[in-house]
């Protein structure tokens, strides 16, 4: 008759399918969100996310308080804590909202084994993505393996039903009667950073507001702008996206929410094309998800599996070259500016991941999966599911008609989309003084336009790692191996 819901990426209060689904059909509620020590011990100590995290768990335990609940945090190994909270507590059934990463779909499979040998139930629910699994297929039944069609075909699935149907969002507040209050010895304070075993970083300062609030706020700002997000979105120097991605990522926004303000702005006049490129992103987060739900594998492996035969550069030279990526030493300002941009603030531009990961794989040779782990490492938005897609998008091998000869050049990049090289003197203020048509590749530059700018390549910003255009033709010879194999 009571139910525990087991809350994970998401962290919110309000249009969320499991607590959803357990008010409905149990008379007492308890919540809680577990740290797990199987995903907190592999992260550094200093890591945005966990504070994101935990200050939006304060956030979420004060919330349900205020409903007549509250939320029990503890600390330890999820797989062990959730079945022996159960037992304490004499749930009936857990509630959760299915996560699609391999490594989580083991981990509830063992999970709800272990509840269902003791007679407690394990329910799963859709709540992170619009459409999952099999919910979208082509007309031979098969999941999409291109975008464009699954778009449509999601699109078309979406207006099939009555208005708003699949958008709606799951009441909670009229239910919340059933929420239990956690017994007195689980009701202690959330913990702090220190006591999970975490430094504090420079989530505040940079002016990330993580929560249910911080998640309303952005999209507030955001919601003027969308009727513009078309045009704006791929300037890194121009504030044209949503900046809601930390926040899709662990929940404190609703999916659901988000897609119907989109689809409600696409019928006007003025919102129409900015919200609909909107809504693709959306779209495109449910179509990695639903890639990672059926290929599994893609997490160490291409998607083409021909492309795993290219040859990657290794060795020390190789690691030097990796470690002048990480850091923003490439000698290509756009790349190094956008390096410094993830190392500062855990974010990068949508257009600049494309234009960072193409070079480590088209100028550096280096094998994609390295790149990947780096990002996964410094964004706070990681997503398994998006990064993988948009590495193996870069790197040719994945959900993508685009041929692999089709290689970025990180200065024409540059030159279209920093024209005015706002984003890289931000980030890279050595090249403050260098003008516009220089900044993009200020090894060309006169000697004069250097000098009066004070700067020396070699000295005050490196000079160029490798040659674009040398890097392309051996590119182009490492994925020969690809159309061999075909
Ligand atoms: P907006 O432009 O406002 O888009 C709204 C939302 O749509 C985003 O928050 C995100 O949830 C989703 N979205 C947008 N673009 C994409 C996309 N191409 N694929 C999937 N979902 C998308 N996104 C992540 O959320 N986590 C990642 O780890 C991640 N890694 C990436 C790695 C590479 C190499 C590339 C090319 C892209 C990656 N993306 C990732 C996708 C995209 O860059 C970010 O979602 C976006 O920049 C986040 O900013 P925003 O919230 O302002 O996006």
């Amino acid at each position: 008759d009571r139910s525990l819901v087991w809350f994970r990426r998401d962290l919110r209060d309000f249009d969320h399918a499991a607590l959803y689904h357990a008010l409905r059909q149990s008379r007492g509620v308890y919540c809680a969100f577990i740290f797990d020590k199987a995903i907190l011990d592999a992260l550094p100590r200093a890591d945005r996310r966990v504070e994101f995290i935990l200050s939006s768990i304060g956030e979420l335990a004060q919330a349900l308080r205020g409903m007549g609940g509250g939320l029990i945090v503890l600390h330890g190994h999820a797989e062990r804590e959730i079945p022996q909270l159960a037992r304490r507590l004499s749930v009936g059934a857990v509630f959760t909202n299915r996560d699609y990463e391999p490594a989580a779909v083991q981990r509830d499979a063992r999970v709800s084994a272990e509840l269902q040998r003791e007679g407690i139930a394990f329910h799963g629910c859709k709540d992170q993505v619009i459409f999952e699994k099999d919910e979208v297929l082509s007309l031979a039944g098969k999941p999409f393996s291109v975008f464009t069609p699954y778009k449509n075909a999601w699109l078309k699935k979406l207006h099939a039903q009555d208005d708003g149907f699949y958008l709606k969002a799951y009441p909670i507040a009229q239910h919340a009667s059933r929420l239990a209050p956690p017994p007195a010895e689980l009701a202690a304070a959330v913990p702090t950073l220190a006591q999970l075993g975490f430094e504090a970083t420079n989530l505040r300062q940079i002016g990330i507001h993580p929560g249910m609030s911080g998640g309303e706020q952005l999209f507030e700002d955001f919601h003027g702008r969308l009727a513009r997000y078309h045009e704006a979105r791929d300037f890194p120097a121009v504030k044209g996206s949503s900046f809601l991605s930390a926040h899709l990522r662990f929940g404190t926004v609703s999916i659901r929410g988000l897609a119907r303000q989109a689809v409600e702005l696409m019928r006007l006049p003025e919102g129409g094309q900015g919200a609909a490129t909107w809504l693709s992103e959306l779209i495109w987060r449910d179509f990695y998800f639903m890639v990672l739900h059926h290929h599994p594998r893609v997490v160490d492996r291409a998607f083409k599996p021909e492309y795993d035969a290219v040859p990657w550069e290794s060795g020390a030279e190789a690691d030097e070259l990796f470690d002048a990526w990480c850091e923003g030493r490439t000698g290509y300002p756009l790349v190094d500016a956008a390096m410094r941009q993830l190392k500062l603030t855990g974010y990068m531009h949508n257009r600049l991941r494309m234009v960072t990961a193409c070079f480590l794989i088209k100028d550096l040779g280096i094998d994609w999966r390295r790149g990947e782990r780096y990002f996964a490492r410094e964004l706070t938005d990681y997503e398994l599911s998006s990064n993988n897609g948009g590495w193996q998008w870069a790197a040719s091998s994945g959900c993508d008609a685009q041929p692999y000869f089709r290689i970025f050049n990180p200065v024409t990049q540059s030159q279209k989309f920093d024209a005015q090289g706002m984003f890289i003197r931000h980030y890279l203020p050595q090249l403050a003084a260098l003008p516009a048509k220089h900044i993009h590749a200020p090894w060309l530059a006169p000697a004069g336009v250097l000098q009066q700018a004070g700067i020396a390549i070699g000295r005050d910003y490196p000079a160029p790692v490798v040659q674009h255009d040398e890097a392309r033709l051996r590119t182009l010879a490492r994925y020969a191996v690809v159309k061999k194999a075909r």
